[in-house]
């Protein structure tokens, strides 16, 4: 089980301490619960399912069913479907 608020990200285009764009995962509960270190261990398998849940959604632009969060910090903007099924494609290819 896992609700939404069990996890948190940060992305940027760029951090000072990787030199490169970075996206940090974290569980939401102080001390944690053990999410995210579950979801390094099934990284790929979950990189595949965010690729095809994306790519199947019948929307054009993005839509809270594939793209869009409630809990974005920047209300979901700017945000970018095919950039997402890009930079999914980038992270398998890594
Ligand atoms: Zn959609």
């Amino acid at each position: 089980m896992c609700d939404r608020w069990d996890i948190g990200g940060l992305s940027t285009a760029f951090h000072h301490q990787t030199g490169r764009p970075t996206v940090f995962i974290y569980d939401g509960h102080p001390g944690g619960v053990g999410i995210t270190r579950a979801g390094f261990d099934a990284f790929e398998r979950l990189v595949e399912d965010a690729m095809r849940l994306i790519s199947e959604c019948p929307c054009r632009a993005g839509c809270p069913s594939c793209v869009q969060s409630p809990k974005c910090g920047n209300l979901n903007e700017p945000l970018n479907k095919n950039g997402a099924v890009e930079l999914l494609r980038r992270v398998q290819d890594a």
